[in-house]
């Protein structure tokens, strides 16, 4: 096994990093968080600076606008980004990380000339609208109903918890197409244009504040069968492509976040006063921080594992479940270090002396949703126990 980077690979990071000392400086100010239309401006803005550069989806093929890059070329392209502290994807993580390539594993020729290059130009944005008021771990119940009409279909139903719907030019929508069939078999999968008339966007609260969530209501909407991604009734399937993308490689942006958190909690842990010391004097502190770093780092490995495989057979295996797993539990395990670190400074919402210690609060906020979205903690460790161990399956309970 080699371990080191090849030559052409220490050229590529040398190359990235030239390009980000260039390109940084001239991005603009960072938006307020509540700030949607700067949000989307900005990260749009990033993405198309990315693309230009010719480093945007820069595994994708060539033909939709990415470089062909190699799993460990694109892993060092991540590696310096984390190094300059550059923007993440933001509103663009459906597109790019999930909608995007499940169009590319599934999608037709023409579904993939028509959605993956606008992606990548950062030109229109996706949500996700799976879960719904009543099916969220158990998404096969899900009822949003798409009926036949010629060559279209007509979608009435609800969704919830569609993060970025208010900004979104597209969704990707699981639908029921066939009411009699088994749960799992009667579900497609759809591309829907948030502009179709009859769809109702409306944004939700949470404990953080201003949110990313939305609801999402859908009244005779109406859409070419050509839109379907795989099969009508298919649609189990296509999305456990999309989780399997989502899970396996969505995450990356959250664990090099996880490492810089953790940078940064270190810092702060030298600064804040405890007894007669700083925090960074304990050595239970210290302990945490360095037990956090090493979660992070094997997570990075894991992620290595993640990306390699989805070179290799198109879609991120089984890790994808153990990898989300342990990023909501690791991000969970750093904030809650960080909430020690600062003491009473947790009361504060805002940065205390100059240290970033809003950030750590915010992230512990955070903390929860990740054990959540893209499916529970609870959901991946019965998918681990079951697709991985061999355990038997949990029952099936019937109301
Ligand atoms: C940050 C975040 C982003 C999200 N983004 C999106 C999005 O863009 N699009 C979208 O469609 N959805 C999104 N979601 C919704 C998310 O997929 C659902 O919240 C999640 O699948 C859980 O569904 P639920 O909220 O209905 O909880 P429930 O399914 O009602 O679960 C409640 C509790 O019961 C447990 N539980 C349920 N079934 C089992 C079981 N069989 N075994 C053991 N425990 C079980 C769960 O683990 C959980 O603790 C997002 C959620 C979050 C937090």
């Amino acid at each position: 096994m080699q371990l080191a980077y090849s030559e052409s690979e220490r050229h590529l990071a040398t190359e990235v990093r030239a390009w980000l000392a260039d390109a940084l400086p001239r991005l603009p100010p960072r938006p307020a968080r509540d700030d949607w239309d700067g949000r989307r401006r900005f990260d749009t803005g990033w993405q198309r600076m990315l693309f230009d550069a010719g480093y945007a989806g820069i595994h994708w093929p060539r033909a939709y606008g990415g470089r062909e890059a190699s799993p460990t070329e694109q892993l060092v392209f991540l590696e310096e980004l984390d190094r300059a502290g550059a923007p993440d994807v933001g509103v663009n993580f459906v597109g790019t990380l999930h909608a995007g390539p499940t169009i590319l594993a599934e999608g037709t020729a023409d579904q993939r000339s028509r959605y993956l290059p606008a992606i990548l130009r950062g030109e229109e944005i996706w949500c996700q609208g799976f879960s719904e008021p009543e099916a969220g771990s158990d998404l096969a119940s899900l009822r949003t109903r798409a009926q036949r009409d010629g060559e279209e279909y007509v979608i009435n139903g609800q969704k919830v918890w569609s993060t970025y719907a208010h900004v979104a030019d597209y969704q990707e929508l699981l639908v029921r197409t066939d009411p009699d069939a088994a749960k799992h078999k009667g579900i497609s999968w759809l591309i829907v244009p948030m502009s179709t008339p009859g769809i109702t966007v409306r944004p939700l609260r949470t404990i953080g504040g201003p949110s990313e969530f939305c609801e999402v209501f859908y009244d005779d909407v109406r859409v070419p069968v050509a839109n379907r991604v795989g099969a009508e009734n298919d649609g189990w399937r296509v999305a456990m492509v999309t989780f399997a993308f989502e899970r396996g490689t969505g995450f990356v942006g959250e664990i090099t976040e996880g490492m810089r958190l953790c940078r940064q909690i270190a810092d702060i842990a030298k600064h804040v006063r405890h007894g007669d010391g700083t925090a960074w004097d304990d050595v239970e502190l210290r302990r945490g921080i360095g037990r956090a770093a090493a979660s992070f780092d094997a997570l990075w490995s894991l992620t290595v594992w993640n990306v390699s495989e989805a070179a290799r057979s198109g879609v991120p295996g089984t890790g994808a479940s153990a990898l989300k797993l342990r990023v909501g539990e690791a991000f969970q395990e750093l904030a809650d270090v960080g909430l020690r670190v600062l003491g009473r400074g947790v009361l504060a919402i805002e940065d205390i002396d100059g240290m970033h210690s809003a950030r750590v609060i915010e992230e512990y906020l955070r903390g929860f949703g990740l054990t959540i979205g893209g499916g529970t903690s609870q959901i991946q460790r019965n998918i681990i126990a079951e697709r991985v161990l061999g355990l038997p399956r949990e029952p099936q309970w019937t109301s």
